[in-house]
C-alpha cells in the first residue's frame, strides 16, 4: 500500500515514511491510495487482536510481516482491563454502548496510542536519528501518549500542557510517570500557546538536524487505522445485519475511522456526529458553513476544538479525491476564516453523516437521566452521544461510543448527579504518587534547549 497527501494525490510514500512524518510537507494529511476490503465472514469467532491483524495488515504489509504485526498488536492490548478489550453493553432494545475506556489512561485514545507506541519501537531501527515525540495536550492525548511510550529506548517524549489549566486527575496521570524518557512540561500559558510552541519547533531546522521530531496527535494515520478495529469488533458482538454509530467528535479522528470501516465493507448505514457548543462540524455538515470561531470551554474539554484536522480527510474523499480542490479550499479558509462547501461535496457529506450540537445543560441532564433510568454512569463526552441515542428509532440498531471513564471528569459528574464518580483503583492511587514536571515560560527557546540537552 502506498500513501498520498490530501493536497498532492500523486505522492507515493511507504507506511514507515508516513508513520514518522505524521503530516505531509505540503500541509495535507496522508491517506492510502486504495481502500482494502475485509471479508466479514473471516472475522467470526476471532479475538480482538486477531480482528485487528486482519484490518490493519493490508495498510502496512509492505513494511511489516503478518507475524510481526501480530506481536505488535498483542503487546499493544495486553494491559487492557477488560477481556473483550472494547465491550458492548445494551441499555434498551437495539440501543448499545461501545465502551472504550479499558486502556491504561481510561479514554479511547489508548486504543490508538498503545498501538502507536509498540509500532514506533518496532520501526525505530528504520529511523535515521533518535526520535523525539512532541505533543501538546489539553485533555486525554497527553497521558495516553505518555503511557504508551514510557520506558521505550531511543524515544524521548515531551508533552506540553498549560500550567494550572488541566484537571488534577489529568495532570497526575501525566506527571506521576517517572520514567527517564518522559518529560512533562507545564507551560505558563494556555493550550493554544503550547500548540504554537510545538508547531514552531516542528519547523526548527537546528532541532531537526539533531533529532527526528514526531507527531502523535490524530493527524497520524497509524492512529486512525487502530480505531477502525473497534467498529468491526462491535458489529461482531451485536451480530445484526446493519449498524449505525453515534460518535462524540472533536478532531474528527474517531468518526473518520468509522467511515473507513464502512469503506472497508462494514455495513454501516449512518454515522451520527455529536459536538458540544464548539459546533463547527455541525454547521459544516448541516449547512455547509465552515467558520473559524473562538473556542468555548465546556464540560467536555476533549471536544473543545474549532479546527478539526481530520475533516480534511473527509472533504478529500467527498471531493472525489481532488487534491487541487482541497488545496484551494484550505487556502481560502485560511485567508478568510470561513468557507462555504460546494453542493456536491455537501450532498456527499450529508449522505454519510448526521450531526447534533449538544450544549452543557443538555449534557448534564443526560448524565443524570442515564444514571437515574439505567443506572449507567456516562462521562460528559459520552453523554452528548447518549442524548441522541435515547431518541433514536427503536427499529434500527444504534451504537453510541463511550469515549472516557466518567471519573476523569469528576466535576461535571458531581454537578449532574450530586456525587462524584467512583475512581477506578489505578486512578485513586495517583493521588499519593510523586510528581515530575518542569515549569517553563511561554517561549520555544527554553524547550528547545531542554530537548537538545537530552539527546
Ligand atoms: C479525543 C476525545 C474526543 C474527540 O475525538 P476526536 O477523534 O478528536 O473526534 C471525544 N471524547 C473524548 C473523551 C476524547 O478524549
Amino acid at each position: 500500500m502506498k500513501y498520498l497527501s490530501t493536497r498532492n494525490s500523486s505522492l507515493q510514500l511507504s507506511f514507515f515514511e508516513i508513520l514518522f512524518q505524521g503530516l505531509s510537507k505540503d500541509g495535507g494529511l496522508f491517506l492510502p491510495h486504495e481502500w482494502p476490503h475485509v471479508d466479514l465472514g473471516a472475522l467470526k469467532n476471532k479475538s480482538y487482536e486477531e480482528v485487528a491483524v486482519q484490518i490493519i495488515h493490508p495498510y502496512v504489509e509492505a513494511d511489516i510481516t503478518e507475524i510481526d504485526l501480530k506481536k505488535i498488536i498483542n503487546e499493544s492490548y495486553n494491559n487492557f482491563a477488560h477481556e473483550k478489550i472494547a465491550p458492548v453493553t445494551s441499555i434498551e432494545k437495539n440501543k448499545y454502548i461501545l465502551e472504550l475506556f479499558y486502556g491504561p489512561t481510561f479514554a479511547f485514545k489508548d486504543y490508538a496510542l498503545q498501538f502507536l507506541g509498540s509500532l514506533f519501537s518496532y520501526a525505530l531501527p528504520n529511523a535515521s536519528k533518535k526520535l523525539t515525540v512532541l505533543g501538546a495536550t489539553s485533555g486525554d492525548t497527553g497521558s495516553a501518549a505518555i503511557h504508551a511510550f514510557r520506558g521505550k529506548k531511543d524515544i524521548n517524549v515531551f508533552i506540553l500542557h498549560p500550567h494550572n489549566r488541566v484537571s488534577e486527575v489529568q495532570r497526575r496521570q501525566m506527571t506521576s510517570v517517572l520514567d527517564e524518557n518522559i518529560f512533562n512540561i507545564a507551560v505558563e500559558g494556555t493550550f493554544d500557546d503550547c500548540q504554537k510552541i510545538v508547531k514552531e519547533l516542528f519547523v526548527d531546522e537546528e532541532l531537526q538536524q539533531h533529532t527526528s521530531l514526531t507527531a502523535i496527535n490524530s493527524i497520524n494515520w497509524a492512529r486512525l487505522i487502530a480505531q477502525v478495529v473497534y467498529y468491526f469488533w462491535s458489529y461482531l458482538q451485536i451480530n445484526d445485519e446493519e449498524i449505525n454509530f453515534i460518535v462524540p467528535s472533536g478532531n474528527f479522528g474517531n468518526v473518520f475511522s468509522a467511515n473507513v470501516a464502512k469503506k472497508m465493507g462494514l455495513p454501516i448505514q449512518k454515522l451520527h456526529i455529536t459536538t458540544n457548543q464548539n459546533d463547527i462540524l455541525h454547521s459544516s455538515i448541516n449547512k455547509g458553513l465552515m467558520n473559524k470561531n473562538i473556542v468555548t470551554q465546556t464540560y467536555s474539554p476533549s471536544m473543545d476544538i474549532q479546527i478539526s484536522s481530520n475533516f480534511e480527510r473527509q472533504l478529500f474523499e467527498s471531493a472525489n479525491r481532488n487534491s487541487e480542490k482541497i488545496k484551494d479550499m484550505f487556502q481560502e479558509f485560511s485567508d478568510n476564516g470561513s468557507y462555504t462547501i460546494e453542493k456536491d461535496i455537501l450532498d456527499d457529506l450529508q449522505s454519510i453523516y448526521l450531526t447534533t450540537a449538544v450544549n452543557d445543560e443538555k449534557t448534564l441532564s443526560t448524565i443524570k437521566l442515564i444514571n437515574d433510568k439505567f443506572d449507567y454512569m456516562a462521562d460528559p463526552h459520552t453523554a452528548t452521544g447518549l442524548s441522541v441515542l435515547l431518541n433514536n428509532d427503536k427499529n434500527e440498531t444504534w451504537v453510541s461510543l463511550a469515549c472516557a471513564h466518567p471519573a476523569k471528569f469528576g466535576n461535571a459528574i458531581e454537578k449532574a448527579i450530586g456525587k462524584p464518580a467512583v475512581l477506578p483503583k489505578e486512578l485513586s492511587k495517583i493521588f499519593d504518587k510523586e510528581e515530575k514536571m518542569t515549569i517553563l515560560q511561554n517561549n520555544k527557546e527554553n524547550l528547545k534547549s531542554l530537548i537538545l540537552s537530552t539527546l
